[in-house]
């Protein structure tokens, strides 16, 4: 008799047993993938393989440690830290991840980094394909994975795989910088089904394939020597349970925590991302500083609380970007500081999902501007977190979310007097635009689910 078909997710990362209790309350899954997996997991239940975030010594794990979390079957890998150093912090996080975001000046060309990248893809689908059963869904997420599929199909697996690309992917002229783009690129069309988060990031996908490997593109579906692959385009959503209406006692204890100037017209702004330079934290000051130097009103009547979890501190390009940071926070605040205010609270930490709710609950404007992002999920959450007076969404035009939350008032982050007025406009919005915008972007983060995404995905995948 054939067995239920479940879903089998792999991915760089996992959500780990103490980020993730139904009972206690959400995670603090820093990043957007846990964030947008884990609701679809929860729901339906299977395995999910992935690095368990550590580092060990001796021979290479090949058999997971198991354990569940909640109806999840959770199946974690130790690597080696040469494993992590080359594979992870080397070739997806120095390669991969500024060529995807076309910040091509990081972009960093080693062979032994590509070697034990092709190493630990080969790890995760041999680690992986003898739990697999008949019928099983798999879906390989992001770019640290893309040879998984091709692996498991080298190993005998039949079944359907599809991935799933959380990142932007970049005209193919940036992507041919890497000399293992077509390697890659044959690696991807092994998937039945390879989902992009909008249709600019799937036809430089298209063009890429075609210019880099051969074969066509037509009705997005991927013919080359070896089959087909369909693309596709999925909106990923948010849980918005997590953030919608968060405790007026929650919210009223953390304005005090914060202690922001306790005035009525005193207004306040947010930004929330991990410290990586494609959130483009830098240039959101500069735009505030050059919003405090041009417009002297708002002094003292504005603050900008600006949240930066710690992410890959020992990438050099990271460590970079923190100096910078640090150093523009220290310089508006010594330049503009009054008795009684500081511009920037400036908090370089993590915060679990329905604390940042709260931020966001009293946040007048949320500037979500990074200069590239697959997606950006803070911008939904956002918006989820509004109430009767809703605040007003800042939205990068680079980031996938822009495509659709076309209600926010879209800016181009590169230019900070453009920024900086935006801001400005923001802040002294009437109450009925305010309201207007939110209920149209409302609308629209009603329409993506945190479910509805996968959903279509794996109806497609069924489908192909
Ligand atoms: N996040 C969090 N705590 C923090 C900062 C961020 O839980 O202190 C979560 C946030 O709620 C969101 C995710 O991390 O779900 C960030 O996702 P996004 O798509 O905005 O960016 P990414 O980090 O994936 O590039």
């Amino acid at each position: 008799m054939a067995q239920k078909s479940r879903l089998v997710v792999v991915s760089n990362r996992v959500p780990s047993p103490s980020e993730v209790s139904p009972e206690e309350g959400r995670s603090v899954p820093v990043g957007g993938l846990v964030s947008a997996v884990r609701p679809a997991m929860e729901k339906v239940g299977g395995l999910w393989l992935g690095w368990s975030g550590k580092s060990a010594g001796g021979p290479p794990q090949t058999t997971p440690d198991v354990t569940s979390l909640g109806n999840i079957e959770l199946a974690t890998l130790n690597l080696s830290s040469n494993d992590v150093s080359l594979f992870y912090t080397g070739f997806a996080n120095r390669t991969l991840w500024p060529l995807l975001h076309s910040f091509t000046e990081h972009v960093v060309i080693r062979r032994d980094t590509y070697r034990a990248y092709r190493r630990i893809n080969r790890r995760f689908a041999e680690a992986l394909f003898p739990m697999l059963r008949d019928g099983d869904q798999v879906l390989v997420n992001d770019f640290h994975l893309f040879h998984v599929g091709e692996e498991l199909r080298d190993l005998g697996w039949k079944g359907k795989i599809g991935f799933f690309l959380h990142v932007p992917f970049p005209p193919s002229d940036i992507f041919s910088i890497l000399p293992w783009s077509p390697d890659i690129l044959r690696g991807l069309v092994s998937y039945d089904l390879v989902g992009l988060h909008t249709e600019g990031y799937r036809r430089n996908l298209a063009e890429t394939l075609e210019s880099e490997i051969g074969g066509a593109v037509r009705d997005w579906d991927y013919f080359g020597e070896d089959g087909s692959t369909r693309l596709g385009v999925y909106h990923v959503g948010i849980d918005m349970g997590v953030f919608a209406e968060p405790a007026v006692a929650d919210v009223d204890a953390l304005a005090t925590e914060l202690s922001l100037p306790s005035s009525p017209e005193h207004q306040m702004i947010l930004g929330v991302d991990r410290l990586d330079y494609t959130k483009g934290i830098p240039t959101r000051l500069r735009a505030f500083r050059r919003m405090l130097e041009h417009r002297p009103a708002t002094r003292g009547k504005v603050s900008l609380v600006q949240i930066s979890s710690p992410s890959r501190t020992r990438v050099p390009e990271y460590q970079t970007e923190k100096v910078a940071v640090d150093q523009l926070v220290g310089e508006i605040n010594g330049q503009f500081s009054e008795a009684g205010w500081t511009p920037i609270r400036y908090l370089y930490r993590s915060y679990p999902q329905r604390e940042l709710a709260c931020f966001y609950s009293l946040a007048d404007v949320c500037m979500v501007t990074p200069l590239r992002d697959g997606m950006n999920l803070v911008a939904k959450e956002f918006v989820a977190s509004q109430g009767d007076t809703p605040g007003v969404l800042l939205l990068s035009r680079f980031c996938g979310a822009a495509s659709s939350m076309t209600d926010a008032i879209i800016v181009n982050p590169y230019d900070v007097d453009g920024t900086a007025e935006a801001t400005y406009r923001a802040l002294r919005m009437s109450s009925t635009e305010r309201r207007e915008r939110w209920c149209s972007l409302a609308r629209v983060i009603r329409q993506h689910t945190e479910n509805s995404w996968s959903d279509a995905f794996h109806s497609d995948l069924a489908g192909v």
